[in-house]
């Protein structure tokens, strides 16, 4: 149950949802600010389970603000009993503790994440903390978590780290500002290098920050359209660490993303890379053929290519193949072989996918 949270719309894992804080809603996917979050101004009161309060967190008398729990690692002492605790607690959003940790290994990344979304009720905000870049962002979206903040792109900027799409460069190796953010518009690469390091390191936080802000509303339009995954796989390949991310989750956790992905959508899907054949809609096509088709009578099967154009019936290629077997078409059996679905019988071409995607075809 939650009280100040409200998910409005969901692709996949990834929502938009509500959180209200002091009268104001903000949507999520959601970019907490350090700066206001250091302030006296509490966004959101978060209460650790080592906290004295902590048992105010059971009682909904006490529920006038939004809060928080902080889920804890698995090693911790008290990791059982923030577990037990977790169908009682009246609270919105639960936080990730030692998100760092998850960037060690790309099972631990998806284990901890996932694992935290399966453990906390569908209808609370998941606040991932500190580890949030340009490059992560929209991964971490899809899978669930809500809530993220500038953590790390401060830090980053302090340490002298500029934040690109492609993940990050040292200004020291940068002979242009690749950006038009208000700060990297105002001065050339030569100036921000010359500024003294305070200022130096605030500009480079702050272009940093701007950078994911403008990421997340890249973000909650995909949602909005439907097309996360489909931006995902694109953000991906510009890390190692984030690609094996994406394959461990397509690979084990296709219980998670079953469960959560709708079985159409208002738009066609695009399989441009080899992680699109391993996404859940492609495995969902194959295993409900597999499983619940039953063939037609026929002793002749025909086996066809796929088309460019969808329904496969209306493309230049199949019209010809129907007319030269349309004396025989009650007794073929129809197969198109395809990339990515695999095997498509005549009968199920209208269905989604298999109507609705696109790949791209060479000829070869
Ligand atoms: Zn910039």
């Amino acid at each position: 149950m939650t009280k100040f949270y409200e998910v409005r719309k969901r692709d996949g894992a990834a929502r938009l949802g509500f959180l209200s804080l002091h009268e104001e809603k903000k949507q999520t996917p959601l970019l907490f600010h350090i700066e206001s979050l250091s302030s006296d101004k509490e966004v959101i009161k978060v209460i650790h389970a080592e906290d004295p309060n902590f048992n105010d967190l059971f009682r909904e008398d006490l529920w006038d603000v939004p809060r928080g729990a902080v889920l804890l690692p698995e090693v911790h002492p008290l990791f059982t009993k923030v577990q037990e605790a977790i169908p009682s607690l009246s609270v919105d959003c639960y936080v990730l503790s030692f998100a760092s940790a998850l960037l060690n290994s790309p099972r631990a990344f998806v284990r901890r994440i996932i694992d935290a979304r399966n453990a906390i009720p569908s209808d609370v905000a998941l606040w991932v903390p500190s580890i949030a870049t340009e490059e992560n962002a929209a991964l971490l979206f899809y899978m669930g978590v809500d809530v993220i903040d500038d953590t790390n792109a401060v830090i980053q900027g302090y340490q002298g780290i500029y934040q690109v799409e492609e993940g990050e460069v040292s200004l020291r190796e940068l002979e242009e500002l690749p950006c038009n953010c208000s700060v990297c518009s105002s001065l050339t690469v030569e100036e921000l290098r010359e500024q003294n390091s305070k200022e130096r390191a605030l500009l480079i936080a702050k272009h940093n920050t701007l950078l994911l802000e403008k990421e997340v509303k890249k973000v909650k339009a995909h949602i909005r359209a439907g097309s996360l995954r489909e931006y995902v796989e694109l953000k991906v390949r510009s890390s190692p660490f984030l690609t094996a991310v994406l394959r461990i989750m397509d690979l084990d956790e296709e219980e998670y993303f079953e469960k959560r992905t709708p079985v159409a959508r208002n738009h066609g899907m695009m399989a441009n890379t080899m992680e699109s054949l391993k996404r859940i809609e492609v495995k969902r096509f194959a295993n409900r053929v597999r499983e619940r088709y039953e063939p037609p009578m026929s002793k002749i099967l025909l086996l066809l290519p796929c088309s460019a154009r969808k329904p496969y019936s209306i493309s230049p290629s199949h019209l010809k193949f129907t007319e030269a077997i349309e004396r025989y078409r009650g007794r073929i059996h129809e197969i198109i072989l395809t990339s990515p679905l695999g095997v498509v019988p005549r009968e199920l071409e209208l269905t989604y996918p298999a109507a609705f995607y696109d790949i791209p075809v060479t000829g070869y």
